[in-house]
Formats: C-alpha cells, structure tokens, sequence
C-alpha cells in the first residue's frame, strides 16, 4: 500500500505529485531490500537517506519554486512525512539552499564541534580531497559556486521537479505547434513561467548529464527560449 493512502485523503492536485512519489517509493523499497554486503554499514543506507533528500526536495520545489502544487497538498506531504520538514526549513535559509542533511550540520555529530565536510566550501579544501558526508555520501552541499549541482552525483542527486516541469513545458509546446498557434508570441503568463527558468534552466540542465537520460534536448531548448525571454523583457 503506498504510504499516502493510509491515511486522511489527500487534497485535490496531490495526484500531480503521484507518479513520481509513486517511482520513488518504489526505488526506496528495492534499495532496502538489496543486501549489503561489501558495504560499510553507513554506506549502505546512502540511498535511503539520498531518496528521502530526492522526494523532500521535489515536493518543496513543486510548492516553493514552481507553483505547481497548492498549500494544501504541500501540508499533506509535510503531515505524511513524505517532506523531511526539518531540512525543508534549512533550504529556506541562506547558505543551506542545497543541504543534504541536517545530520551534516549538527555540530554534536562530528569532533570538535564542526560540522560534515561536504559543508566546507571547494576552495577550502586541499585540491584532490575526496569530498563524502558519511551519513549521506554527499558530495559537496556549500551553496554558490563552490558546491555541487549534484550534490550526490547520482540519479538521487537531481532535481526532479524541474525535470517534470520542463517536460510539461516541451509537451505543451508541441502540442501547440501541431494546432499551429505559436507559443512564442508570447501571452503574459507563458512569459512569467520562463522567466523563472531563465534563473534556472541552464543549472538543471547539466544536472542531468549525470543521469541516464542525456538531457541533451531540454540543453539545447534551454538556449534559444532564455535568449527569446531576455528580448520580451526589455
Ligand atoms: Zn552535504
Ligand atoms: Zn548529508
């Protein structure tokens, strides 16, 4: 039984979130089943904790970036545990933006009172120093610059909100074109939409290489469409 049904009945619009909360309670489950061996204990509950990062993450996005969901259903999320809550608050606050844990800033966990290292800026760091948060095998979580896009350099690393908006974005226009109405002409709402990915667009895009999927279309769209947008602005 998926986890959301248990429950109260989610609002209307949680079933945007269900397909991808449905892939990944499914990855989640194949991931606790596997065995372990060969692995150091932390090691093997990586996956775990990158999933439980990936679906906080998705969820905050499709409310707090994109829109796309309502309060309502986020608050759902956040009552089914299906939203780390704790680490949802940190990604607000400046400099936390990209935090993979909130073990890794919890200065009771690590000698000395510091915090993970995949806190520590990249410049900080002595060149080749291999970068791992023990408790989440985050690669590097320091905002700006100087931390990881993908903070797990894997599938769990990548921002799947983004991914599903922008293929809606693609979808829609190619239903269009085959109506023959141009989506560049540019109705007000489409441009507001853009512009957030303008802010956006070109970081996601390499996020993706690190997947399966290339993401070498939605790079190429990227370009084009963030150059149209500057023009309508002016
Ligand atoms: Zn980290
Ligand atoms: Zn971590």
């Amino acid at each position: 039984m998926s986890r959301w049904g248990r429950k109260a009945r989610p609002p209307p619009g949680f079933d945007y979130l269900e397909p991808t909360l449905a892939a990944l309670e499914a990855e989640l489950r194949e991931k606790v089943n596997e065995g372990h061996e060969g692995k150091r204990k932390n090691e093997s509950l990586w996956p775990v904790h990158q999933i439980n990062w990936q679906r906080s993450r998705y969820i905050f996005d499709m409310f707090y970036r994109y829109e796309k969901i309502s309060r309502e259903v986020y608050e759902y999320c956040v009552q089914m545990k299906l939203v780390d809550a704790a680490l949802a608050a940190k990604w607000k606050k400046p400099g936390y933006e990209k935090l993979c844990c909130t073990y890794a800033i919890n200065t009771k966990n690590f000698k000395f009172g510091t915090t993970s290292i995949c806190r520590v800026p990249k410049q900080v760091l002595n060149e080749g120093t291999v970068v791992e948060d023990a408790n989440c095998g985050c690669r590097g979580c320091s905002s700006g610059d100087q931390g990881e896009r993908n903070i797990f350099g894997n599938k769990y690393g990548q921002y799947l909100a983004g991914i599903q908006v922008r293929r809606e974005r693609k979808q829609a226009k190619a239903a269009a074109a085959v109506a023959g109405v141009w989506a560049e002409g540019g109705g007000e709402e489409e441009d507001e939409e853009e512009g957030d990915e303008e802010a956006e667009g070109k970081e996601e895009g390499e996020e993706e290489g690190h997947g399966k999927r290339s993401g070498h279309d939605e790079r190429t769209e990227g370009g084009p469409e963030m150059h149209i947008h500057k023009k309508v602005k002016a």
